[in-house]
Formats: C-alpha cells, sequence, structure tokens
C-alpha cells in the first residue's frame, strides 16, 4: 500500500509513542502493584505490632487487665479494620471485639471482602485470625488475636492511591499520543514539503522545461544533496541540449560553404559559363573530398566517442610510432621547408598503437598545417615516474587566448585558421582528447598568437 511519506511519519511517531506508553504503563502497574502490596503488608505487620505493644502495656500483675483501656484499643483497631480478641493466660477471653460489636465486625469483614474481590477478584482472599502471644518480663501473659482480611487488604485510600496513579499513566498516555501526532505532524511536513517541490521541479523539467531550478534550500542534508542534484542533472541537460542545437547548427555551416561552392561550380558549367575542364572538374573534386574527409571525421569522432570506447592495449614504442608518423609528412614538410628536430629514444608504453597513432597524426598534421614556410616542428619526448610526456611545438599563426578554452570542442576553428581556408573542420582535436581520455591521460596546449603552439600528450604508464 502506498501512503504518503506524511501519514507514514505520523503513524510511526504514534506507534512509537503508544508502545512506549503501553510499555511503561505495564511495567509500572506491575511494580507499583508489587511494591504497594508489599509495603501494605509491612505496614499491616507494623500496626499488629503496635497493638500488641499497646495490649502488653495494660496488663496489671497476677493476670488483671485494664480492661477499659483495652476496650479503647479494640475499638480503634476495630475502625482500623482489624478485629482482636484478647485472652489470659489461661485461654479465657479478657475482651472481644465480636462480643463487644458484632454487628460492627461482620459489616467490617463484608466491607473488606468486598472492596477486595471487587479490585482483585483473581485473589482468593479470607478472613483470618493471626494469634501473638503477650509476654510481661518473659512470662507468657496471653495472646492477642488479630482478625483481618488476607493475604493483604487494600483500604479505600490505598485503592485510591493506585487508580490516581493508573489515572495520570493514561493522561500522560493519551498526552503522548497526542504529541506525536502533533510534532509528526510537523516533521513530516517539513520532511515532505521539500521533496514535494524537488519533485515538482523534477517533473516540470522532465517535460522540457530544461531552465526550471529548485531554489530552495533545506537543512536536511539529504534532501539538500537531492536538490543539488536534480539541479546539476538539469544544468547537465540543458547543456546538452544547447550543444545538440549549436552542433546541428555548426554542421549545417560547415557544409553550407563547401556544398555552395561545388553547386556553383556545377551550375557555371551547366549554364556554358565555365568550361567543364580538367581543371574545373579537379577542383569540384577538392570541394567534394572535402565534404568526404568532414563526414569521414564526423563519423570517426562517433565511433570514438562512443562511452564503450574498446582500447586495445599493447606494449609499444612510442618513439618508433612518432618517427614513423614524421616520415609520413615528409612530402608537406618538405614542401614547406619545415625543420623538423626530435628527440628520439625507446620509450615503451602500454595503450592503443592505432588510437594513440590517429593522435599524433591529427596533431602532427594541425602542426604542419599552421606553421609558416621554413618553420620549425619540434617533437620532445620525456618522462617522469608514473608518465610519459610528448610535446608537440611549433612556431606557426598560434591561438588566441580566447581561443584556447575551446580549441578541442567539435567543429570549433579559429578565426584565423578558418580565414586560411586550411580544410579542417575543427574535429582533429576533439578526437585526440577524446582518445586520450579513454587512456585516462591528459591533452593540454599553451599558446601564443604569432609565437606558435605546444601541444602536450600526458600518458599514464602503469595503465594494465
Ligand atoms: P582542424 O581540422 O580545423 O584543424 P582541429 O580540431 O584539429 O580542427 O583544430 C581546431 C582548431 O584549433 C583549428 O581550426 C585551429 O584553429 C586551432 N589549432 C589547432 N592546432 C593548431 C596549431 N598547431 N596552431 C594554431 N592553431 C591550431
Amino acid at each position: 500500500m502506498t501512503l504518503n511519506l506524511k501519514t507514514r511519519l505520523t503513524f510511526s511517531y504514534m506507534l512509537i509513542a503508544l508502545i512506549s506508553v503501553l510499555l511503561i504503563s505495564l511495567l509500572m502497574n506491575g511494580f507499583v502493584e508489587k511494591y504497594f502490596r508489599e509495603y501494605v503488608q509491612q505496614n499491616q505487620e507494623q500496626k499488629n505490632e503496635e497493638v500488641v505493644t499497646a495490649i502488653t502495656t495494660r496488663y496489671q500483675k497476677n493476670d488483671a487487665w485494664d480492661i477499659a483501656a483495652i476496650e479503647l484499643i479494640g475499638v480503634r483497631a476495630l475502625e482500623g479494620g482489624m478485629i482482636i480478641k484478647v485472652y489470659d493466660h489461661n485461654n479465657q477471653i479478657v475482651w472481644d471485639a465480636t462480643t463487644h460489636n458484632n454487628g460492627m465486625c461482620q459489616r467490617i469483614i463484608e466491607n473488606m471482602a468486598k472492596t477486595m474481590n471487587r479490585r482483585y477478584p483473581n485473589v482468593s482472599g479470607s478472613y483470618a485470625e493471626v494469634p501473638y502471644p503477650l509476654y510481661h518480663e518473659f512470662d507468657r501473659i496471653g495472646e492477642v488475636k488479630i482478625g483481618q482480611y488476607g493475604p493483604f487488604y487494600m483500604n479505600e485510600f490505598d485503592l485510591a492511591f493506585i487508580d490516581t496513579l493508573n489515572n495520570i499513566m493514561l493522561g500522560v498516555g493519551v498526552f503522548s499520543l497526542l504529541l506525536a501526532f502533533v510534532i509528526g505532524g510537523i516533521m513530516a511536513k517539513r520532511l515532505s514539503r521539500p521533496i514535494s517541490r524537488v519533485t515538482n521541479t523534477a517533473q516540470t523539467i522532465a517535460t522540457g522545461h530544461l531552465s526550471d531550478r529548485i531554489d530552495s534550500h533545506s537543512n536536511i542534508r539529504e534532501i539538500g544533496l537531492l536538490t543539488t542534484t536534480i539541479n546539476n542533472l538539469a544544468e547537465t541537460l540543458e547543456k546538452q541540449e544547447q550543444f545538440r542545437k549549436r552542433f546541428t547548427h555548426d554542421i549545417a555551416h560547415e557544409f553550407r560553404t563547401p556544398l555552395s561552392t561545388l553547386l556553383s561550380h556545377l551550375d557555371a558549367m551547366i549554364d556554358g559559363v565555365w568550361k567543364p575542364d580538367k581543371r574545373r572538374l579537379q577542383s569540384c573534386q577538392e570541394e567534394t573530398l572535402r565534404i568526404l574527409k568532414m563526414v569521414a571525421d564526423l563519423d570517426k569522432l562517433n565511433r570514438y566517442e562512443d562511452e564503450n570506447l574498446a582500447l586495445s592495449r599493447e606494449t609499444f614504442d612510442i618513439s618508433l610510432l612518432l618517427k614513423r608518423l614524421i616520415t609520413n609528412f615528409d612530402g608537406e614538410v618538405r614542401k614547406k621547408n619545415i625543420h623538423v628536430k626530435f628527440n628520439n629514444y625507446p620509450q615503451m608504453i602500454y595503450a592503443d598503437q592505432d588510437k594513440i597513432s590517429q593522435v599524433f597524426v591529427n596533431l602532427l598534421s594541425n602542426a604542419i598545417k599552421y606553421s609558416k614556410k621554413g618553420g620549425t616542428l619540434e617533437i620532445t619526448l620525456s618522462e617522469t615516474e608514473t608518465d610519459v610526456h610528448i610535446d608537440i611545438l611549433d612556431n606557426g599563426i598560434g591561438i588566441a587566448e580566447n581561443d584556447l578554452p575551446h580549441i578541442f570542442e567539435r567543429l570549433y576553428r579559429t578565426d584565423e585558421s578558418r580565414n586560411r581556408k586550411t580544410g579542417g573542420a575543427g574535429i582533429g582535436l576533439t578526437i585526440a582528447k577524446t582518445i586520450v581520455d579513454a587512456h585516462r591521460g591528459n591533452i593540454f596546449v599553451k599558446s601564443q598568437p604569432h609565437v606558435g603552439s605546444t601541444f602536450t600528450v600526458v600518458l599514464p604508464k602503469n595503465m594494465l
């Protein structure tokens, strides 16, 4: 059954209060009854002793008793619920409460039986007489029998005391339940209100209102955390949404230029403005290749960005790989008359050779692409205890400071590179970063416009 938090919490509080009060009441009741019964019994015993002592003092030598005084004691005892009978040492009656006032004695006995039966129907009590011997200077002078309701007797005052205690417990119980209801309600409200707020906002976000945020602060840590998490989630979703829009826009923009050029070339040839000679057709071919390269790059990026990008790692010498790649760029290097330096030494790494090779193809091709004629390309291999560093330095056009934070983003190109029509689509560095990240490495750049750039790739050594 799904109950809301408020009801559930309130009920829980009330249940706890109820169980506690019941337990305490039961225990209290048991203890109070037990000790009070003992107290009543002791008290009775003490009263009996007092009666015995009082009667003993009324003995006047040679079997003579102060009957009047004994009667006074007997009547007072009767009023206290004790029926006494005094005997001398010959077992002859000296004074007997039942003879003095039999009616009253009967009434007292009946009354006591009635009171006790009403309250303790399970205790089979009855009237009993307990004999106490009387001594005077070590001589036995007689006996007194004290008749009472046993095994214990509680008078109206005693019972009233127990009733009062029980009533107090009942009052405390009812009060605790009420308090539990109120506090449970307040606590539940304090808990459920921010949760409802979070849920409502999460629902609004789910329906597409990605700019919505939860602006309430809760002093309950978990709810605070939930709020922050939902807000962060919304932030991420919003960013992704913005990114998706920008990406679509950028892609359209990237394709529009080569496709427009191609179309205008073809139009001109169809309209007879241009002759479809080899040079024109080659230009069309170049534009088509450019578009194809862009599609291939996007496809590659898509593959590399797959979260489950599987790396097939092997141990290989990165310096050999770099040397081979540099040789592959020989044609362009010679064309631009670039001076290449490489501190070649054997350096083993454990990585995905194909993918790492893609990283350096992109970095080297950029370095050459953005180098001036007669520039320098310097590849430096170094290592620390944990990592291998590869620096690729060029003294080409450099990158403006405000472009630096963005150049690893997809389709990002600096104005400088756009103006030069260098041909890239701004995907090469994104691919490089994706691959390096998958290797738990790092890639960063230092650059200054017109001075040059240094791209550094850091690959951890123990990637087992
Ligand atoms: P592209 O294919 O356009 O070169 P990249 O993702 O490889 O795309 O690079 C993104 C942008 O970063 C480039 O368009 C260029 O503006 C800038 N860039 C990259 N490498 C260099 C470099 N070595 N020197 C100057 N600018 C660079």
